[in-house]
């Protein structure tokens, strides 16, 4: 306020002889105080403001160790296996691969899958295939459908697609250390029956396979956008020799 800044001035200018020396005093010590005592609410009420503050930055650290997910926990080979889970990939509007596409990945992994499915039955395996025909099922339903089985293990089959048309070769991918032999198992049947590349066995964390509570892997078998791959994928000969292969991979993991 500007009456009482010159009130102050004066007070400290004119200290003299003729000054009324204790009522100037009085008003110089009382601003003083004033000031002060203002000076040491502020302090209080930043401390008290702070303090709040302080408690929160705690609690939500304490809250964010607290949030953390558990580890996920280890999936043991089953003592005996009896059923084997297809899954064809994709299907319905999504037709997988990579946008125009020559050939519609959907409709090769359910032909695969279907194929597969007649051999492991033929060799004595109880077979659930996530899907039948060209219908669209989410990721969390494939898992829903894997996770209800028993003595189960859940092979997902899958085209490869890249935008380098060169690119060819099968891979094949697993998440659990559990399923690391089974898919090296269908990895291995895959490349010593056919001439090409062995981009091997991986650690991934897919959707299907990170959430799988029983061994899981995922098959890519080769890739649709190579043209030798492609025109090869087509042939029904081909994909019932392909569906041997990771069968054979498969019986010879299970019944190890
Ligand atoms: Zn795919």
């Amino acid at each position: 306020m500007p009456g009482r800044e010159k009130s102050v001035i004066v007070a400290s200018k004119s200290a003299g002889p003729n000054f009324d020396g204790r009522t100037r005093q009085g008003r110089v010590r009382f601003a003083v105080l004033k000031s002060w005592t203002r000076f040491t609410v502020c302090l209080l009420c930043l401390l008290l403001a702070t303090l709040p503050a302080e408690a929160a930055a705690k609690k939500s650290k304490r809250s964010r160790k607290v949030r953390r997910p558990a580890p996920a926990p280890a999936i043991p080979w089953p003592a005996h296996v009896s059923t084997i889970v297809i899954d064809a990939g994709h299907g319905g509007h999504d037709r997988g691969g990579i946008p125009f596409q020559r050939i519609g990945e959907k409709d090769m992994t359910l032909d695969v899958a279907r194929r597969l499915s007649g051999e492991l039955q033929r060799a004595g395996f109880r077979t659930v295939l996530t899907r039948r025909d060209d219908t669209f099922i989410s990721l969390p339903e494939r898992v829903a459908i894997s996770n209800a089985q028993h003595e189960a293990v859940f092979v997902s089959i899958h085209f490869n697609a890249a935008f380098r048309e060169g690119a060819h070769g099968f891979e094949t991918h697993y998440c659990a250390a559990s399923a690391a032999r089974l898919a090296a198992s269908i990895q291995s049947n895959l490349i010593h029956a056919t001439r090409t590349e062995n981009r091997g066995v991986k650690h991934a964390t897919f959707y299907v396979l990170r959430n799988a509570r029983i061994p899981a892997v995922l098959v890519e078998c080769g890739f649709l956008t190579n043209r030798d791959e492609g025109n090869l994928t087509l042939k029904p000969s081909h994909r019932a020799r392909m569906a041997g292969l990771i069968a054979r991979g498969i019986i010879a993991r299970c019944r190890d």
